[in-house]
């Protein structure tokens, strides 16, 4: 009978002493030139008296939740444009900081977003707090986004870890457990690299960053260009393309609906309405839809008419023209199909709690999440 061998277990320890202190030093001196120029930071060349704006650093941060950098740039400069402090962004209405969020998605992120600058203007005299634990007090401020405004608006010795800082220490350290389960190993070893370490604590963090999305990216790192490479168990094994493993997906749930694109009598105003505080897409400017069902909506039915499923709902609607098409939109959670209705109210039109008619031609000014821009760009374009 053959014997089983163990396999053994690739080595990962927490670097100790001199090996943090070289790995450090080959950060720091790598993101001396190559940090990237991101408009909420402030060049490693400036020099140690100069530490990012805590309301930049905090911004850029709630908007990269979960967002690319290439896609917060814009976001970034319109906001502080808009408010240019933490006090104006306080005072602004919500519509309108739903309204400069559009298209940036996780909508809760902006509620909370505006609910912290109050906060911290109204209660912390526009100064963000400089310690992890009141930082995390703050609405819409988890673990992350508190360790990096320690670490880069305060200089104070958090561990930062997203994404970008998961894959370089799995890979470093040939952490070969599947992700999420691995995160508690992989937070213990960021932490030994970070913890206590008072020599330029925000550029190691953001270097850890700026390697992740450089250098050390999901497909083919280049770690022939990479600063810490000789130290590096998962290239030392030849696995660290395959790392962080994940565990297996589950497959996406889909749902399901129907979305209105419904015009005033007299053609030249399309019915909106305001989305509820909670749920989905909470407070931003849509179309009207039905309920985001687990089913089909027009399941079954042989020749499936849709103004059948619209005017239980809307009997003052007139039909304009058939289906315009359908809409698929990708949410963290679910995959959503939304079929397309086109109708004219009649005179007698009753419109819900909530919706309102608002001028074709200033259709421009509403700031639409993603899966409503979608559909108005079908039917003004057909
Ligand atoms: S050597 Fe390669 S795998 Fe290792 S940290 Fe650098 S880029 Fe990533």
């Amino acid at each position: 009978m053959p014997t089983t061998m163990p396999i053994p277990r690739p080595s990962h320890k927490k670097k100790e002493g001199a090996q943090t202190d070289l790995f450090r030093a080959q950060m720091l001196a790598w993101y001396d030139t190559h940090a990237r120029v991101l408009p909420w930071r402030v060049s490693p060349s400036a020099g140690p008296c100069f530490t990012a704006n805590p309301y930049h650093v905090w911004l850029s941060e709630v908007m990269l939740q979960q967002t690319t950098v290439q896609a917060v740039i814009p976001y970034f400069g319109k906001f502080v444009d808009k408010w240019p402090s933490v006090h104006d962004l306080a005072m602004a209405s919500s519509e309108e900081v739903m309204t400069a969020w559009a298209g940036l998605g996780y909508y809760a992120r902006a509620r909370n977003l505006h609910k912290c600058a109050q906060v911290v203007s109204r209660e912390n005299k526009g100064k963000f707090p400089n310690t992890l634990e009141e930082l995390k007090k703050l609405p819409g401020v988890g673990d992350y986004t508190a360790a990096a405004i320690a670490a880069i608006a305060f200089d104070l010795p958090a561990t930062v870890i997203d994404g970008n800082v998961d894959r370089v220490i799995s890979r470093y350290f040939a952490v070969t457990d599947p992700l999420p389960g691995s995160k508690p190993e992989i937070r213990a070893l960021a932490a030994g690299l970070a913890e206590g370490r008072t020599d330029r604590p925000g550029d190691f963090a953001q270097s850890m960053m700026d390697l992740g999305a450089t250098v050390c990216i999901p497909k083919n790192p280049r770690c022939d260009l990479c600063p810490v490479r000789d130290g590096c168990a998962g290239r030392a094994q030849g696995i660290a393309a395959e790392l962080p493993a994940k565990a297996p997906k589950k497959a996406r749930p889909q749902r399901w609906g129907l979305i209105y694109w419904i015009t005033n009598p007299a053609g030249d105003a399309v019915l909106l309405e305001r989305r509820p505080d909670t749920g989905m897409l909470g407070g931003m400017v849509g179309l009207p839809t039905t309920e985001w069902a687990d089913r089909p909506v027009i399941k079954g039915r042989k020749k499936p008419d849709i103004m059948d499923y619209v005017t239980d709902r809307y009997p003052g609607l007139e039909r304009v023209r058939d289906n315009p098409g359908a809409i698929r939109h990708t949410f963290t959670h679910f995959d959503l199909d939304l079929i397309g209705v086109v109708g004219k109210a009649k005179k007698g039109f009753v419109a819900e709690p909530g919706q309102f008619w608002h001028p074709l031609a200033e259709l421009s000014e509403i700031g639409f999440p993603t899966v409503f821009k979608k559909f108005v760009n079908l039917c003004i374009l057909k």
